[in-house]
């Protein structure tokens, strides 16, 4: 199934002029500068803003249609919203402000003690909103919403107002949200921790227009996105634990059509992780280099180079059988080992430069 978006809408500012479709279910991660149309896509989706022009579907369900006159209210679409500040209704304990988000549906698949268990809110169900911290308050708020029996989640900068410890607390609240309900969701953030983290699909939103929409993986390794200059650009691949040598401290991943060996992992074999590659971390080679303290030397193939003129260095794009890496280099490495597109290269890469995520 798929969820597909095109809008235009024209603001005294900005034209929005945006299309995408990405597969659901899955966490779709909305990625660009403030000002860019983020919020005016979740809104549109939503219901909340009427689009000049726009055509919204989630598995097969027609959400608006300018042509054919479809327009559903916000009630009507089965959407749950969470926006950076939870909006949880302070007279209200948090059980209350839970069962609010089932007072007009039907009992669903989403039950109140599995949502309770999922996001660990069971310690406070009696207490106050104002008594809570700013991540509790928000695992709340995502309850309320999941208890709405949504067919469609969307959640807008919902981590930003927290500090990065709570961040990386309620991300993996997230992550077994994301396995357990298995829902279409479209994700606003501007940190490349949580799309690494969470999304399975990534499009890229820079003044009102789609710069580049895929799969995360094929995205986070393409060399001409402007994602690709950051500093904390790097492949991302969909991995599984293949065998562990815990004699030797290292765990090998099956990934991307590739093998890596990273540092020992406490998960199970067969269990599905993600790596996240740097691309300060990538050397080039064009030979195996011969007595080296590395475990990972993976034959790829170059795909694109870029240049990055503001850190006067150069972005190589490196195709795996199935996916891909970034490495930036200088422009000296590129012209002394002769890179061009099309051409084998060995990428190496360090087992401890490799992070490993959980899915
Ligand atoms: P983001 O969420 O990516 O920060 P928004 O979708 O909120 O961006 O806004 C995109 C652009 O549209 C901004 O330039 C903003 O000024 C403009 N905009 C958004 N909503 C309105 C509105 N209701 N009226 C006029 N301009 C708007
Ligand atoms: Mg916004």
């Amino acid at each position: 199934m798929t969820f597909s978006v095109a809008l235009r809408h024209r603001f005294p500012s900005i034209q929005m002029d945006v299309a995408f479709e990405v597969p659901s279910p899955g966490v779709t991660a909305l990625f660009g500068p403030s000002g860019s149309g983020k919020s005016t896509i979740i809104n549109a989706a939503a219901g909340l803003l009427r689009p000049d022009n726009c055509r919204i579907s989630v598995d097969g369900t027609m959400l608006a249609d300018t042509r054919s006159g479809v327009w559903l209210a916000p009630e009507r679409r089965r959407v749950g919203l969470v926006f950076q500040d939870s909006r949880l209704f302070p007279h209200m304990s948090v059980a209350t402000n839970l069962r609010f988000g089932m007072r007009r549906v039907e009992p669903g698949a989403i039950r109140f003690d599995e949502v309770v268990e999922l996001l660990g809110i069971g310690r406070l169900l009696d207490r106050r909103p104002n008594t809570l911290s700013g991540g509790e308050r928000q695992r709340v708020a995502i309850g309320r919403a999941l208890l709405a029996q949504p067919h469609l989640l969307l959640l807008d900068e919902p981590l930003a107002s927290l500090d990065s410890e709570r961040k990386a607390e309620i991300l993996p609240f997230l992550t077994r949200l994301k396995t357990a309900l298995r829902l279409p969701a479209l994700y606003v953030t501007h940190s490349l921790d949580e799309v690494a983290g969470l999304a399975d699909s990534l499009v890229l939103i820079e003044a009102g227009s789609v710069i580049g929409f895929g799969s995360v993986s094929e995205v986070a390794s393409r060399a001409d996105l402007p994602l690709a200059r950051r500093d904390d650009a790097g492949g991302l691949l969909l991995c599984r634990v293949d065998q562990h040598d815990a004699a030797r401290g290292l765990t090998r991943l099956q990934g991307g059509g590739v093998e890596l060996w990273v540092t020992l992992l406490d998960l199970p074999l067969g269990a599905e992780c993600r790596a996240r590659i740097p691309a300060r971390e990538v050397i080039l080679a064009a030979r195996p280099p011969e007595a080296i303290s590395l475990h990972n030397i993976v034959p790829g193939i170059v795909r694109k180079i870029a240049e990055d003129v503001v850190r006067r260095s150069v972005i190589v794009e490196i195709g795996l059988p199935n996916g891909g890496l970034l490495s930036r280099v200088t422009a000296d490495a590129v012209v002394r080992l002769g890179l061009a597109p099309g051409q084998p290269v060995l990428a190496l890469i360090k087992s401890t430069s490799i992070e490993v995520l959980g899915l």
